[in-house]
């Protein structure tokens, strides 16, 4: 049976990033870009106005103050979009606005607060402090110059990459694009949300649960029929799933119950098995094959025991079919306020539900609830899972654990492989 971190790095070992394509630039927020974007022009692309003010030349106002003020003739109005008619001649200003076009003449921008509109003549103001050569001035190419990169192969794009390509024309860039991950939920039990089941059924809380996970990883769940337990209807629920999909998901079938024909099934068709069950609770009758090519993820059907699967080894996987290098656990260390006792030495890792506590940097971690793989209200309540190791028993009131971080935007602080588990 594989440990928790071998399990991975098998998992890991049998990805390829997805293909890249060219999408808009709308589409691409937190994908990873598949090239070096570079600037086909300057940005700002002219020089133009950074305040609301005067127009004016820098010869013209040294030495100017409020007690000696310096009049300027105002030959017109200059919003932001249009082109001045004329230059700023010797004695005069142009009234202008923030984001207009600097005019012929004009070395500072004298900002509306450093000026008094004369009262005596309407087309005059006075300057009342001598302003800097260039000041108010946001100069062609000082933001980007053309042929720099905009974004660079490996990041990710965010709201800014997005707005800086706008700004300079960028409409599509080459991106990995979203994973497009089958979940198929398995089990002759389950009903649908919108159903009152009959006797003995339950609703299926797995297809909904993994297509949010899958969401909020920037992927795309595709949610197929839920199938019963027959060997006909995982068949041809798999085949559909592998002509559409990036990846594949089952939930449910990949135990060892008389029902259970996930494994049957993907032998009979040729795929390969890269190992089933890993030494861990929840979630311990987990399989991880490859179909035709297609990463296939065989998770068992315990609600609980599905988001946690998907949450250590669905989400690193997509994370790196989609091209990112970081998974993002956040890993403490934390004290167990009420401890834990293993019922055996099962050999397993123990993943807790637990809510974890930040104080002054001193981390403090308390179960969230019945640990029962399928009790969600416990999940619902976790913001972190305590890991009691393998060969671990027991951790004593108040003994250090280690959590993973499961509700957080934190930047992930280590990466996989560097440091291993
Ligand atoms: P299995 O892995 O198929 O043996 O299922 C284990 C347990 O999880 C059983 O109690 C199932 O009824 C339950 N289960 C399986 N799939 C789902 C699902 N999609 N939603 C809720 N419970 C499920
Ligand atoms: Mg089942």
């Amino acid at each position: 049976m594989n440990k928790w971190h071998e399990a991975l790095e098998i998992i890991f070992s049998n990805l390829q990033p997805i293909e890249a394509a060219k999408m808009p630039i709308d589409d691409a927020l937190s994908l990873v870009a598949s090239e070096d974007a570079l600037s086909p022009e300057n940005l700002p692309a002219f020089d133009n106005s950074a305040m609301d003010g005067f127009a004016v030349r820098f010869s013209d106002c040294a030495g100017a103050t409020e007690d000696s003020p310096v009049s300027l003739r105002v030959l017109e109005d200059l919003p932001a979009g249009r082109v001045a008619a004329q230059a700023v001649s010797a004695g005069a200003a142009l009234r202008i606005m923030t984001g207009a076009v600097i005019p012929m003449g004009c070395d500072v921008v004298v900002p509306v607060e450093d000026t008094r509109p004369a009262t005596d003549a309407d087309e005059y103001v006075y300057i009342l402090r001598t302003p800097k050569l260039k000041g108010n001035i946001r100069a062609a190419g000082e933001d980007i110059v053309a042929g720099q990169t905009v974004i660079s192969e490996g990041q990710q794009v965010s709201a800014a990459h997005i707005g800086l390509m706008a700004a300079l024309g960028i409409s599509e860039l080459l991106v990995i694009p979203p994973v497009k991950a089958a979940v198929i939920t398995t089990g002759s039990e389950l009903a649908d949300v919108l159903e009152k089941p009959v006797a003995g059924k339950i609703r299926d809380a797995n297809i909904h649960s993994l297509s949010a996970q899958i969401r909020s990883w920037g992927a795309v769940p595709i949610a197929f029929p839920r199938i019963a337990d027959t060997r006909q209807a995982v068949e041809s629920a798999l085949e559909e799933a592998a002509s559409l999909c990036d990846l594949l998901i089952t939930t449910g079938g990949v135990s060892v119950g008389d029902y259970d024909y996930v494994k049957e099934v993907l032998n009979a068709l040729g795929a390969k098995q890269h190992f089933w069950r890993v030494a861990q609770k929840p979630g311990g009758p987990f399989g991880f094959w490859t179909l035709w090519g297609k990463p296939f993820f065989g998770i068992p059907g315990n609600p609980v025991s599905a988001i946690v699967m998907a949450e250590l080894y669905l989400k690193p996987a997509i994370y790196r079919m989609m091209g990112r290098k970081n998974v993002n656990y956040q890993r403490v260390a934390a004290r167990l306020e009420s401890g834990f006792r293993k019922t055996g030495a099962d050999g397993k890792r123990h993943f807790l539900r637990v809510i974890a506590d930040e104080r002054e940097g001193k981390w403090t971690a308390r179960l969230s609830g019945p640990q029962g793989s399928a009790q969600l209200a416990s999940m619902r309540a976790a913001n972190a899972l305590a890991m009691i190791p393998e060969d671990t028993l027991e951790v004593p009131a108040g003994g250090e654990v280690e959590l993973l971080l499961i509700k957080t935007n934190r930047a992930s602080t280590y990466q996989w492989p560097n440091s291993p588990p």
